[in-house]
């Protein structure tokens, strides 16, 4: 994958991402800022070589926020055309941007279409699961590292008991935590059903952002995973979509889990066996690329 930088404009497999700085910072901020951004759209290219969509911006304002996070905002715009948004605190420092997660999450939603309120768990769960792996792909993250930040994610969504169905929860109400890591168990566990079958979710994402993928405009969540099994040729998008959906717990990570050859220890830590497939399967999500 090559990712090219003329300007403000980022290019790779033909498709371009602008970068749209606000103009009231100043010029050596502007670039210590587009470097940050330029290293997040790389680690978004660890998917599968090639932005999602042939065009689309990212716009970068700064805030004064008395917040820890160096970012407390992002989210994506979809009106005519597709814009990630990311707010960053007013001097925060460039390693302290690289060590966030939330602009690659941010650009990891330009992967899905628009799913609307119904969907928001497989929007969220698509973009948490991917801030984790993409990082690691692109070294912003060691592997054992992501894999912790994946498990701390599932453990805190585990937390979350209101009883309700996955798809009445809804994000910044009630039951955030559980939206967004039962959905990245979700994207987890069909990552590994594909690679069992010799595929990945990379590689299905791939192939649905040639066919079928817009930026803007609402596809029913329903028909989005039902046209990634169309894609995958029948792997259970559908049929694991409505069992999550309608799911009043969090799912059971046990399967996946086993495969990966992962478990928590008493202390909450998080072991890796050293088994041949288990640590070959591990590396094959999060392998630097
Ligand atoms: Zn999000």
């Amino acid at each position: 994958m090559e990712l090219k930088a003329d300007g403000d404009t980022l290019s790779a497999g033909g498709r371009t991402l602008r970068i749209s700085i606000a103009p009231d910072i100043d010029a050596t901020r502007t670039q210590m800022l587009r470097e940050w951004i330029t290293e997040a759209a790389r680690a978004s290219l660890s998917a599968y070589g090639r932005f999602p969509l042939e065009d689309a911006t990212v716009r970068i304002s700064e805030v004064v926020r008395r917040s820890d996070s160096p970012v407390p905002w992002g989210q994506t715009s979809r009106g005519r055309s597709v814009a990630v948004l990311l707010y960053v605190r007013k001097g925060a420092g460039l390693e302290e941007l690289r060590a966030d997660w939330t602009a690659v999450h941010e650009l990891s939603h330009l992967f899905h279409p628009y799913l609307g309120d119904d969907g928001r768990w497989l929007a969220e769960g698509l973009a948490s699961y991917y801030q984790n792996v993409l990082r690691a792909r692109s070294g912003l993250l060691d592997e054992a590292e992501a894999w912790r930040r994946l498990d701390a994610g599932f453990g805190r969504g585990q937390r979350e008991d209101s009883g309700l169905r996955l798809d009445e929860l809804s994000p910044g109400r009630r039951g955030t935590m559980r939206v967004y890591w039962a959905g990245a168990a979700y994207w987890l566990e069909m990552d590994l059903t594909l690679r069992r079958a010799g595929s990945s979710l990379d590689d299905v994402l791939s192939r649905y952002s040639d066919c079928c993928l817009r930026g803007t405009g609402e596809v029913a969540p329903a028909d989005f995973v039902a046209r990634l099994d169309g894609i995958a040729g029948g792997t259970g998008f559908l049929d694991r979509f409505r069992e999550y959906a309608a799911s009043r717990e969090f799912p059971s990570l046990d399967s996946s889990y086993a495969a990966l050859g992962l478990a928590r220890s008493t202390d909450g830590g998080l072991q890796f066996s050293d088994r041949t497939n288990a640590v070959a399967l591990r590396r094959a999500i999060m392998r630097r690329r």
